[in-house]
């Protein structure tokens, strides 16, 4: 124990990634950006090909090496690179570099030749996001010149796919839309001559509400996690979350009726009571907009937050009680021992269960254990 921290259970990840796997019936890439949500990316990425993920999603070209550097040699895709990244060694390393228009194809084609390599190249067409890919407009020449680079011997495409706006929203218009645009793109491609390995376009939320849309791969990320994309509308799957996150109490002390708590006095007590002091804050990615919202548990008790989050702390009211210092203070956790959950503080700071998650940090360190295995799981101890 130390004085906070993340600790992350690496069986979950792999117990999802399998629930995952044998609910889809179809192979799945876990996405492992923003260090593994947050978890950490070389644990993650362990613990997802140890339940047999065939591939693993990145944004950057960082993460995608990072991946290579913790010892994985599957299958990786990176979809977000920049001109200023030198794709080079990506594609040494074997990584499927995503290509969003012409030029990002040229600029294979030259590691090709400088190499003697041949990249793989998935291409992204924008079926409605309105984000990265080809728009449906520039869509038949990205793929004439991905074919003709193909042919020169320059490239391989290996993939076709897109993302939705609203997967979470199962009835919302957009994903049946996109997913006929993303038909259309399939079409496109395969008159070009393209005959890639994979095409995709469902997320978490997409994969496991929308069957339609699982074409060859999906890509899940916080459901590898254990974190509902949808909550209330999702099959129970019995996901469990992985992150718990922790600290300990720092400070116990009584104060009279009329006691004003924290910055800018935004709660007063109206009795006498007793505050914990818990020594994280925004710095770590405590979310400010979870002041006088969210809840911790303190031995076994559900303790509301007081007042405003401060940058290395936050109290919270113990309600008269006296738990010792150094007591265990739980922010989240899966929710089986009465905590909350990641989705309990993304109600407390209207936002999503992703932001609470990958945000955590700062000052924390994170450990991993294997419940199934009855051990720290090795490496990333700290973060
Ligand atoms: C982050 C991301 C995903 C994963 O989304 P989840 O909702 O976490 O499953 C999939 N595809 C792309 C392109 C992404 O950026």
């Amino acid at each position: 124990m130390t004085r906070a921290e993340i600790v992350v259970d690496v069986a979950a990840i792999r117990r999802n990634v399998a629930v995952l796997r044998r609910f889809v019936k179809v192979p799945v890439m876990v996405v492992v950006k923003a260090d593994g949500y947050g978890h950490g990316l070389a644990a993650s990425a362990r613990a997802a090909r140890e339940a047999g993920a065939e591939w693993l999603g990145v944004a950057s070209c960082q993460e995608a090496l990072a991946v290579r550097e913790a010892g994985d040699t599957g299958r990786v895709l990176a979809w977000l690179t920049v001109p200023s990244d030198d794709l080079t060694p990506l594609v040494r390393q074997g990584v499927d570099v995503t290509a969003y228009t012409v030029a990002d194809l040229h600029r294979l084609a030259e590691v090709a030749r400088e190499t003697d390599l041949r990249p793989r190249v998935q291409l992204k067409v924008d079926t409605g996001l309105s984000r990265g890919g080809a728009t449906m407009a520039d869509w038949p020449d990205v793929c004439r010149a991905a074919r003709e680079l193909e042919l020169a011997g320059l490239l391989k495409v290996t993939g076709v796919w897109s993302h939705f706006s609203s997967s979470e929203v199962p009835d919302d218009p957009a994903n049946e839309e996109q997913e006929k645009v993303f038909r259309e793109a399939l079409d496109i491609a395969a008159e070009a001559g393209l005959r890639p390995e994979v095409r995709h376009l469902a997320n978490s939320a997409a994969a496991l509400l929308r069957p339609s849309s699982r074409f060859d791969l999906v890509r899940v990320g916080i459901a590898s996690y254990g974190l509902d994309p949808a909550p209330g509308l999702t099959p129970e799957l019995g996901l469990v979350p992985a992150m718990t996150v922790r600290a300990d109490l720092a400070l116990v002390k009584e104060v009279g009726a009329g006691a004003s708590v924290s910055y800018n006095h935004t709660w007063t007590a109206d009795r006498p009571t007793t505050l914990g002091l818990v020594p994280v804050g925004y710095a770590e990615g405590v979310l400010r907009s979870v002041g006088n919202r969210a809840e911790v548990l303190v031995d076994g008790v559900r303790r509301p937050v007081r007042g405003t989050i401060c940058m290395d702390q936050f109290v919270v009211d113990l309600g008269g009680d006296h738990p010792v210092t150094g007591t265990d203070v739980v922010l989240w956790g899966p929710g089986t021992a009465g905590e909350p959950t990641a989705h309990d503080w993304a109600a407390a700071g209207e936002t999503i269960c992703y932001e609470i998650v990958t945000r955590i940090g700062g000052r924390m360190t994170r450990r991993h254990v294997d419940s199934d295995r009855s051990t720290t799981a090795g490496g990333e101890g700290q973060k």
